[in-house]
């Protein structure tokens, strides 16, 4: 077998027909590993190009399987697409001066266009192919949404019974609405995300369920694709930064490993260094990296030390609390994988607030490309790196904008709208006391002078 699973801690492998979330042995997290000289490896990036001719193969259509050389993990025939992937890189000069970036060198990678409208789908495409590959017949995830959007639409696709594990009350509308409209069975547990992922863990293994979360080995290798797809965009030159938001932590640990594969293969000549933004109200990552000094160390995370701060954090109930939804998580359970990424890409960790995040997001949709809160994270992050003098203005920044403006529309009316309930409700219990960015609406009697002073100012 040319493709095997691989634990990160102890090394000890595993077949790729095996539907495992864990290492058996030491509990520590799954990769998908290849033999890569055994294997069609492209001696340059620049072969992919091929594809682009291609269009009427489902496979080299889709933006993750056209890159199936680097992710063989099943042959391309079985796998499972619906055209995932077709995004954008914007060079976002209408967003580079708040960033404080020189024209030109700000790039948002626009993840909202997949056809759920999160990144989320990337991984599921794979891992619904893979799911498919093992005879599953039931899928299930815990989400604060698009998790459950993504499974919900791929589940429907090919033909298996979905169940989705949300907590109540924590789930932004427009990505409710795509779970019950794709037919998931959807339980709203009586509780947060980390509770919600924590029973699905629980549940899966007694019922035999293929659990799609991000410790799903195989939804990361389609991760890797949306940096290819940057690189695929600059023509195959390296950037300087890429900046993502940090939940579960899967997609900076899947990124990590997209580059540090293409180092090892020789397709790239240097990595990018990587920047990890928590909300401050979810911000284990940050506190763990940045104020208590965790490290990956090479395959020795200082157990002891980790192991503490979640202890600590079980012990107070301290639970995440943030406008950003999509991130609202204290438990990452990629948290091993990411300090990899980290030390791979050189990378940092920054939180930002509510309001850092809610006055980025403004600014992005005014550059035209919005975005739900969570993704706003990066460019607020980007623009702290920048106050901090850690990004120079000439560097080449990519931030990820992980899902779509519309999964949200609570948050954006809330910012804009300017009205008191809006302001109780939604922006003051989260620390937002200010909406310098805001576009209200503006109400005007049914009458046409007044429309046209309206209009004219
Ligand atoms: C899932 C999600 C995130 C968090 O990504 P992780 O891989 O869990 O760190 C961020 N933004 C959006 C919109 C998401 O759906
Ligand atoms: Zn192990």
């Amino acid at each position: 077998m040319t493709a095997y699973q691989k634990c990160i801690l102890c090394g000890e492998t595993h077949d790729i027909s095996e539907v495992l979330t864990s290492c058996p042995s030491c509990g520590g997290l799954l990769d998908v590993e290849y033999e890569w000289d055994k294997l069609p490896v492209p001696k340059s990036l620049k072969e992919f190009e091929k594809k682009w001719s291609e269009r009427s193969v489902p496979t080299s259509f889709s933006g993750v399987w056209r890159f199936h050389e680097l992710l063989p993990f099943v042959p391309k025939d079985k796998c499972k697409t619906i055209g995932e992937g077709q995004t954008v890189l914007q060079q976002a000069d209408k967003v580079a001066p708040y960033v404080g970036m020189n024209a030109g060198n700000l790039y948002l990678q626009y993840e909202g266009l997949n056809p759920s409208g999160s990144f989320k789908d990337n991984g599921m495409t794979a891992a619904l192919t893979h799911a498919n590959l093992v005879g599953a017949k039931r899928a299930a995830c815990a989400s604060t949404g698009n998790t459950s959007a993504s499974l919900a639409l791929y589940a429907s696709l090919t033909g298996l019974k979905s169940v989705v594990f949300v907590g109540s009350g924590k789930i932004a509308y427009g990505k409710l609405s795509q779970a019950l409209d794709y037919g998931a069975l959807t339980l709203q547990i009586d509780g947060d995300f980390d509770d919600a992922m924590a029973r699905v863990r629980e549940v899966c293994p007694k019922l035999g369920i293929y659990l799609v979360n991000s410790v799903n080995p195989f939804r990361l290798e389609g991760q890797k694709t949306i940096m290819f797809r940057v690189l695929e965009s600059l023509r195959w030159q390296v950037p300087d930064w890429i900046v993502v938001p940090g939940g579960n932590l899967g997609n900076s640990s899947s990124f990590g490993k997209a580059f540090h594969e293409l180092k090892e293969l020789g397709l790239i000549d240097r990595v990018p260094r990587l920047a990890v933004i928590n909300a401050h109200g979810a911000n284990t990552l940050y506190e763990m990296y940045e104020k208590n000094g965790a490290r990956w160390n090479g395959g020795n995370p200082d157990r002891p030390l980790i192991e503490g701060y979640f202890k600590r954090m079980n012990d107070e109930n301290r639970r995440a609390h943030t406008i950003a939804s999509a991130i609202e998580i204290n438990r990452p359970v990629n948290f091993d994988k990411c300090l990899r990424a980290l030390e791979w890409c050189n990378g940092l960790v920054r939180e930002v607030t509510d309001q850092q995040i809610l006055d980025a997001k403004a600014q992005i949709g005014q550059g035209g490309l919005g975005c739900e809160p969570a993704s706003a994270a990066s460019v607020a992050g980007a623009k702290l790196l920048r106050e901090e003098g850690v990004i120079a203005p000439s560097d080449r920044v990519v931030c990820i904008l992980t899902g779509h403006l519309l999964k949200d529309p609570t948050a954006t009316v809330a910012y804009h709208s300017g009205q008191k309930k809006y302001h109780d409700e939604v922006l003051a219990p989260r620390g937002v006391t200010t909406t310098q960015f805001a576009n209200n609406p503006v109400p005007v009697p049914n009458d046409v002078d007044a429309i046209v002073r309206a209009i004219e100012g």
